[in-house]
């Protein structure tokens, strides 16, 4: 992990947050290479979930929504974890988490296991952000931060089964923020304050939920492995009876082995009828599917997959940092699926000062960029500026030498084997293009166990 926050940092993935004023704990800004790989992910998601397939739609709901919905939801009086305050080292732990935290004076004990500890009872510890809307203290009214985006789907489905015209099974795909006051801190980019939810709600008739509940969980797996994740560093863990919500049939964490262990990346879970059903109690207004032409009417079962951004980001980092040694130089390579790269190609004058592959190169830039991501660097030794690309993961690099003035071809560098292939300028394009589309698996699986 520290290799990644430190690279993360150095290259211009993700800085802590607030740093000229000494940080604000889970809390991280994105810089620009941050930004687009978390894009990408983002885009990758949404083409699985909406552009390839029939039976979903997007939407972008309200951070701030009437205060009633969190009342129905069950988050207000329910969305808690129970912490445990410590009088001696005054730090604060989750009840479910002291097997695997910290003693707060001595980090190599669990609180509660030296004999000055000296540990509360669990109080619950609601991890809602509240504020209040309206200009006047007094007239104004309380209201949250969302803490997922669910919810903002579910208050709208009518809205969206009407134009939508579809019958179950049907799902409400969103991405967007939510905010969680969660006070165990550590772990980079994994549990921050504000982070990005992708979350997709899957509205089925109440028959087939089972069905689609294991459907779901299959389907997720399968598309971390598409982008590259190892397979060895996933699993998927079914929760214990006494682990779910009281809601809930079943739920599946999707788990991955981060470096403090096996982790939660993406839950899915069966939520039954419970979020509609609620909701149309507290509202009035019923949540609930008819059929315009036989008036057979049904209030769907949920199935829901919700992932984090960043910490899916997280994962793809962390599976795809690699250490070689080179012709006896050290490399640091990310071997990102080419698709969440934040950069596809760098086009390189091999010689910088040079007027002429500089023009050429700047040519074939100026082409590329209007199709991908691309960077241009002529400046400084050339095996310098390939390991500033592989530390941030582009997986072509596209050289201009002595030859391309002779002969209009240029080479393509492989990013994970390193080898180069001469092609005619004018083909590289779609050489780029070929390559993004193909099917990926990460060199490392191979060396996995
Ligand atoms: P955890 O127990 O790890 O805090 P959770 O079970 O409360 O997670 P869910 O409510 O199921 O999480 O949220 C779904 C997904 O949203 C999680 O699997 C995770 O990817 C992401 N997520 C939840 N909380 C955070 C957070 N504070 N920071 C980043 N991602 C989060």
């Amino acid at each position: 992990m520290d290799k990644i926050v430190s690279l993360s940092k150095r290259r211009g993935f993700v800085f802590p947050s607030s740093e000229i004023y000494g940080g604000l704990g889970s809390s991280y800004d994105y810089g620009h290479y941050g930004v687009l790989l978390k894009d990408n992910v983002k885009a990758r998601w949404l083409e699985a979930m909406v552009r390839e397939r029939d039976d979903i739609v997007a939407l972008d709901s309200s951070i701030i929504l009437h205060p009633d919905v969190w009342r129905a939801s069950g988050h207000v009086g329910g969305f808690s974890d129970p912490l445990v305050d410590c009088r001696f080292c005054k730090q604060r732990f989750r009840e479910d988490h002291l097997e695997t935290e910290q003693c707060g004076k001595r980090p190599s004990k669990k609180p509660g296991e030296t004999a000055e500890c000296d540990l509360t009872e669990p109080r619950q510890f609601n991890l809602m952000f509240q504020t209040r809307v309206g200009a006047m203290e007094e007239s104004g009214v309380d209201v949250y931060l969302r803490p997922e985006t669910a919810q903002g789907i579910f208050i709208n489905f009518k809205n969206v089964a009407q134009i939508a015209r579809r019958r179950p099974p049907f799902g409400i795909a969103q991405v967007g923020k939510a905010f969680r006051n969660e006070i165990t801190p550590g772990n980079f980019i994994f549990r921050t304050l504000e982070f990005e939810q992708m979350e997709m709600e899957f509205f089925v008739p109440p028959a087939e939920a089972d069905e689609w509940y294991r459907y779901w969980v299959a389907e997720r797996l399968a598309w971390h492995v598409r982008y590259g994740v190892r397979e060895s560093h996933l699993r998927v863990r079914p929760h214990d009876p006494d682990e779910l919500s009281h809601y809930s049939s079943a739920t599946s964490d999707i788990e991955y082995l981060f470096p403090m262990g096996w982790s939660e990346l993406e839950g899915i879970a069966n939520r039954g009828d419970y979020d509609l059903t609620q909701h149309t109690e507290a509202s009035g207004t019923k949540l609930e599917w008819v059929d315009a032409g036989t008036g057979e009417r049904f209030v769907p079962h949920v199935i829901e997959p919700a992932l984090g951004v960043n910490r899916s980001m997280l994962t793809f980092l962390l599976d795809a940092y690699d250490e070689e040694v080179v012709g006896e130089r050290d490399r640091t390579v990310l071997r990102l699926h080419p698709q969440l790269a934040p950069v596809k190609a760098a086009v390189l004058p091999l010689v910088g000062k040079d007027a002429a592959m500089v023009e050429k190169a700047r040519g074939l830039f100026d082409e590329l960029r209007r199709h991908y991501s691309v960077e241009y660097d002529d400046n400084g030794a050339i095996g310098r500026r390939y390991r500033r690309q592989d530390e941030i993961g582009t997986p072509y690099g596209l050289t201009i030498d002595e030859q391309t003035l002779e002969d209009e071809t240029v080479t393509v560098r492989d990013r994970d084997s390193l080898a180069q292939e001469r092609l005619p300028i004018g083909g590289v394009r779609a050489r780029i293009g070929e390559l993004l589309a193909a099917d990926w698996r990460s060199p490392k699986s191979e060396l996995s166990t």
